[in-house]
């Protein structure tokens, strides 16, 4: 028996992402969306017919976490009048009435959840309607059905409290969770309920999260509740080990439970105590987070080891966590090149690795099993000894790499930048991007499809750059960008120039909503074979007397937006990737460039679940950023810009970082985040974002003046960079003209009354 904790829902063809922006957009109507979401429904269920179940509930027209939320009735009070869809999409989307509730990331995926608004005036009530149908479907379509929900503890955990006491919700909210089970447990004889509650997978911290006093005891009621209702009850936690919550688990009444094998090696060690209880164990074996092939001889073996211990009928077999995170299929994969394509696998493939795996460890080996293992067999084969895994010179040049310190201390450094660059108090500057314009898509398109040439190509990008030179000198900023009309993203640019990496025409992954990603695939040792941003950046330089800012990604912000291969640690894909960006710096500092930017917008992404494991994290992280950085001459200024305000937490490894000047995403809150920066006696410069550009509003003159004010209560005059919180490309230039206008004419004012 084999079973999947969820199943991709945009579809194969990114169909539910069509078809909900076309129902927002008023083209499709209630009726002709769910029957697109009824057969995608479908399609998915028949790749999943032969496993054990097939995972109901799992689909979503947005998100779960939303799907629950709006099952209890857990709706905010601006959107307390509307419902059906109405409702729910104005809780996801926004509504006249109200914005949206707020996104946010599901643990460490780049997928993002709705995140509930919980309040003491909520009246909760079950809703078993949406769970109901789909659950029906699948049985009149003669499938097993298998219901998968978010467990109650994740739930709450993920909640914001709007108002009231956390303990006096908790329990209301519980109530009609267990309302909720009743209906559930009303669908059949004998329903199976997958709750999923990766929260437990973050440990104690987990559970402090909820902050409301929940001990063992508050989780072995509820799932003696659960069970008693009557269904079989199976509870998944996943992403990272949650011993301490399997030895509570053991001591309820539930049917079974399901660990993450992969992420959470470290589950092994309550195999002995699962042994002794007479629960199921669903071993989470195949890689729901990764595209890689599975090694199926070794999964054998290991689970082989498992079955040691716990007795073999008692085992199921699973994917490490929802196929959610990765794409679809690899069929109809036109871009990638047959050899590096047999040694992926997406969800369609990993379901059948399971049925393969589960034969093989049951001994039901058929021909097909035999023919499928022996070709899997070859695959990993071809992979492990490929010259496109192992390439010895970036081998040994990581190898032999020892880290460098910048050549001298931020205050000398920064006193030889001083004197070079003449810049005036509280420096202006922006992030790198300027508004992406349907012109520059287009020709970024047409040079793609080869409808234009090379030289047409360049001379479009230029003219961007010569427009966006123009406008930041016209407007007195002090270190002006060249815009970024060369990137569609930020990773992709520099992933489709370096070795190693492959891009997919249809590898798409949720990330909210409609909204989807195709990351970038890093399947081989990765190196730089010629300058990347060179060409642009000169040119840019090349166009005015002011200082120009080189623009690069980072190296962890690289690898966490990436599929990273799993036959080498991530610490060392990221050095690989780190020596890269290195040789950029050096040719752009080479090439007369002074101030050079390293993105690391995702560096606090791939911060671990579990605190026990931060610290290794940043050291590798750090230490790639370092290595990227070490190279710059003490008179070349490294900037960085992170794009997200938590740095309580990360704050030492900031300033590790030794960037000379940092740019945060700060404008929502004020000064308050500068505060952090203040309390460690960070020495180096910040540029605390000064408006927020998220939102469409231009900042006043005013405005501005009063957020240079309240910043210059924290930190001096001589440590502040001005600038907005992040790049500006998905602006429109009729909103980023008025509003940088308004930067420098603020910065002006304050400057004068500072002198
Ligand atoms: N330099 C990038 C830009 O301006 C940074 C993007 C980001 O922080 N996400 O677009
Ligand atoms: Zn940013």
């Amino acid at each position: 028996m084999s079973n999947i904790l969820g199943f991709p829902r945009i579809g194969k063809n990114r169909e539910l992402k069509k078809a909900l922006e076309n129902f927002w957009s008023g083209k499709c109507n209630h009726d002709e969306l769910e029957s697109i979401a009824r057969s995608l429904r479908e399609k998915h269920w028949q790749i999943q017919k032969d496993l054990e179940y097939v995972c109901v509930n799992d689909f979503s027209l947005y998100d779960n976490v939303l799907d629950l939320a709006y099952a209890l009735n857990a709706k905010p009070a601006r959107f307390k009048e509307l419902d059906g869809l109405e409702g729910y999409f104005a809780m996801a989307r926004g509504h006249k009435n109200g914005i949206a509730c707020e996104i946010t990331k599901w643990f460490n995926t780049n997928y993002h959840y709705v995140v509930p608004e919980l309040s003491s005036d909520d009246n909760y009530k079950a809703n078993v309607e949406s769970i109901k149908k789909q659950y029906n479907e699948a049985k009149s379509l003669g499938y097993k059905p298998k219901i998968s929900l978010i467990g109650i503890f994740t739930f709450f955990g993920l909640s914001k409290i709007i108002k009231g006491e956390k303990q006096e919700i908790f329990s209301k909210l519980k109530s009609s969770y267990l309302d909720l089970i009743d209906e559930i447990a009303k669908l059949d004889s004998e329903v199976v309920v997958e709750f999923s509650e990766p929260i437990f997978a973050q440990g104690l911290n987990g559970l402090d999260s909820l902050k409301c006093g929940y001990d063992r005891n508050a989780i072995v009621c509820i799932y003696n509740e659960i069970t008693k209702k009557g269904i079989k009850a199976i509870v998944s936690t996943f992403f990272e080990h949650s011993n301490e919550f399997t030895e509570i688990l053991l001591n309820t009444n539930i049917y079974g439970i399901g660990l993450d094998f992969i992420y959470g090696e470290k589950n092994k060690e309550s195999l002995q105590a699962i042994a002794k209880s007479n629960k199921i164990l669903h071993v989470g074996i195949i890689d729901g987070r990764n595209i890689w092939v599975a090694n199926i001889e070794s999964k054998l073996e290991f689970l082989d080891s498992i079955a040691k211990i716990v007795p073999k009928e008692r085992i199921i077999l699973s994917t490490s966590c929802s196929l959610l995170h990765i794409p679809f299929s690899k069929d109809g994969e036109e871009k990638i090149d047959s050899e590096i394509l047999s040694w992926l696998s997406f969800a369609a493939e990993k379901i059948k690795e399971l049925t393969i795996l589960e034969a093989a460890f049951k001994g039901n080996i058929d021909s097909n099993v035999k023919e499928f293992l022996e070709k899997n067999k070859q695959i990993n084969a071809n992979r492990a000894k490929s010259s496109r895994t192992n390439n010895k010179t970036i081998r040994d040049r990581v190898a032999a790499y020892k880290l460098i310190q910048r050549e001298l201390e931020f205050s000398d450094r920064i006193a030889i930048q001083k004197e070079d660059f003449k810049l005036p108090i509280l420096p202006t500057t922006t992030i790198g991007s300027f508004p992406q314009t349907n012109e520059i898509r287009a020709l970024r398109q047409q040079l793609k499809k080869g409808e234009i040439t090379e030289s047409q190509y360049k001379e479009g990008i230029k003219e961007y750059i010569r427009d966006c030179v123009k406008f930041q000198e016209e407007i007195g900023i002090d270190v002006l960008v060249h815009g970024e009309p060369e990137r569609n993203d930020m990773v992709e640019y520099f992933g489709e120039q370096l070795n190693g990496f492959v891009f997919s025409t249809n590898a798409w992954v949720q990330s909210y909503g409609s909204r989807c990603v195709k990351p970038p695939i890093i399947y081989g040792d990765v190196s730089r074979t010629k300058a990347m941003t060179l060409e642009w950046i000169t040119y840019a330089q090349s166009l005015t007397k002011k200082l120009l800012k080189g623009m690069l990604t980072g190296p962890v912000t690289i690898l966490n937006w990436s599929f990273a291969r799993d036959d080498l640690p991530r610490d060392e894909v990221c050095k690989q990737i780190a020596l890269a960006i290195a040789d950029e710096i050096d040719d752009l500092q080479n090439a007369g460039i002074k101030i050079i930017q390293v993105d690391e917008a995702a560096f606090k992404e791939g911060y671990p679940l579990r605190s026990e494991n931060i610290k290794k994290y940043e050291q590798w992280a750090l230490e790639s950023f370092k290595i990227s950085t070490a190279i710059a001459k003490p008179s070349t200024q490294i900037h960085t810009h992170m794009c997200y305000s938590e740095f309580n937490d990360i704050i030492k490894t900031i300033e590790a970082l030794d960037a000379d000047v940092i740019s945060i995403e700060t404008a929502r809150s004020g000064n308050e985040i500068l505060k952090v920066f203040e309390k460690v006696g960070y020495t180096n410069e910040v540029g605390p974002g000064i408006y927020d550009i998220h939102s469409p509003r231009i900042p006043s003159i005013e405005d501005i003046e009063n957020q240079i004010k309240a910043l210059l209560e924290v930190l001096p005059k001589e440590q502040l960079w001005i600038n907005p919180d992040c790049g500006l490309k998905t602006r429109k230039w009729e909103e980023v003209k008025p509003s940088l206008k308004n930067i420098t004419k603020a910065v002006e004012n304050i400057r004068e009354s500072l002198k």
